[in-house]
């Protein structure tokens, strides 16, 4: 029997799987250590534990241990990336280019560091969401320390041409910073392939436990620096202070070697089931997909059903399945999602959006269960809805 209601918003966040829970639990009673503790084994144990983990991350995304700072999950490390550049160059330069279809994390950050003498360029993108290359070349001044851009958008999972950005970075000698948040993982990423300077991430996004993130910082060619943004007893290299969550990290740790592990064959099974998805739906009139399906991660479909509103249908719906009408974040606001906006898409679409992603654990009786779920409501509501026509 199918348990309801079941999970298709991996995007907003995701279970922990129960072989990073096992790897954890020891950190929280017998190996309870401060990793700062230097003059006992209880320390030595809890940092030994922070540089297995260490290793693991880099390990994911193609980069040495040395060069991961651990922070407590992506929003902290977009604000200690854009910040701390900022910080650190100010006297070199003011202007950074970032995009439009960023996350709040990123976009209020920028706003935050307009008030304090930043300026911002924030690139348009295209009716598939993604940033030109050519668009970010003729954006740069010669005061710009930093170019701020996604890897994968989370409302649409469209995946941005990260080797041509960072091939424009590199000829304009400035830092490539790349919200990643919901690529790694999922699709595989190696910062000296893809160019890129630094990069944020989350552990709660890749199936280990909240409050743990990590930002990658390039140590040579070119060597990051940045400043920091809390100050105390000097852990993560001066970068980060504050006591490590030596649970949490451990967890993290696990988790991306898990991804990487099976990152190849989750993709081939949830790219199936996502497209019976899709294109189940599809088979309704007036049902459009949102953002690229030529560059998107293998897990997300994100699909505007017209003549119905969002709210409306995921009321309908919520007992049985969990899914979310634009970006979680903003789903508290009535206003159609801002990246739904910016890739073009009409008002009355962009709120008839909704959002699918799938994850470890989804089987494919959920898929099907979904599937006749939604249309049976879709059809229902639209019924109900004077302007539609049969
Ligand atoms: C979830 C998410 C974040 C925020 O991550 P937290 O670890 O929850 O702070 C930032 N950027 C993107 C793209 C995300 O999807």
């Amino acid at each position: 029997m199918l348990k309801l209601p079941l999970y298709l918003d991996y995007n907003a966040t995701t279970p922990c799987d129960p072989r990073v829970m096992e790897v954890m639990t020891p950190y929280f009673t017998e190996n309870f250590g401060n990793a700062a503790s230097r003059d006992h084994s209880f320390g030595w144990h809890a940092s030994e534990a922070v540089q297995y983990a260490r290793e693991q991350v880099a390990g994911l995304i193609g980069a040495v241990s040395t060069e991961i700072i651990f922070t407590s999950g992506a929003t902290e490390a977009d604000n200690l990336a854009l910040k701390g550049v900022f910080e650190m160059f100010r006297s070199k330069g003011n202007h950074i280019i970032t995009s439009v279809v960023e996350h709040k994390a990123v976009l209020d950050t920028c706003r935050h560091l307009e008030k304090l003498g930043a300026d911002v360029t924030y690139l348009k993108v295209n009716s598939e969401g993604l940033v030109d290359p050519e668009e970010l070349e003729a954006a740069f001044k010669p005061t710009t320390i930093l170019v701020a851009i996604m890897y994968a958008n989370n409302e649409t999972g469209t995946v941005m041409p990260v080797k041509k950005i960072s091939a424009v970075t590199r000829k304009k000698g400035v830092f490539f910073f790349s919200d990643a948040t919901q690529a790694v993982g999922k699709i595989p990423i190696d910062v000296n392939n893809d160019g890129i300077d630094l990069l944020a991430f989350s552990s709660h996004k890749m199936y280990g436990p909240k409050g743990a993130g990590a930002l990658f910082l390039r140590r040579k060619d070119p060597r990051v620096k940045l400043t920091a943004q809390i100050d105390g007893g000097g852990h993560e290299r001066g970068i980060r202070s504050g006591t490590l969550n030596v649970p949490g990290i451990a967890g993290f740790g696990k988790a991306c070697e898990l991804c990487k592990q099976e990152m190849k064959q989750e993709a081939k099974r949830l790219s199936a089931w996502r497209d019976k998805l899709e294109t189940s739906l599809l088979k309704l009139k007036d049902t459009f997909v949102n953002g690229s399906t030529r560059f998107r991660l293998p897990h997300v479909t994100n699909i505007s059903f017209n003549f119905v509103e969002s709210e409306g249908l995921i009321s309908g719906i919520q007992k049985d399945i969990a899914v979310s009408s634009g970006s979680a974040c903003s789903s508290a606001s009535r206003e159609p999602s801002y990246v739904l906006k910016a890739l073009g898409v009409a008002d009355e679409l962009a709120r008839g959006s909704i959002r699918f992603s799938l994850g470890r654990f989804t089987t494919e009786e959920q898929i099907d269960f979904a599937i006749v779920k939604f249309i049976e409501t879709i059809n229902q509501l639209r019924t109900l809805n004077p302007y539609w026509k049969t």
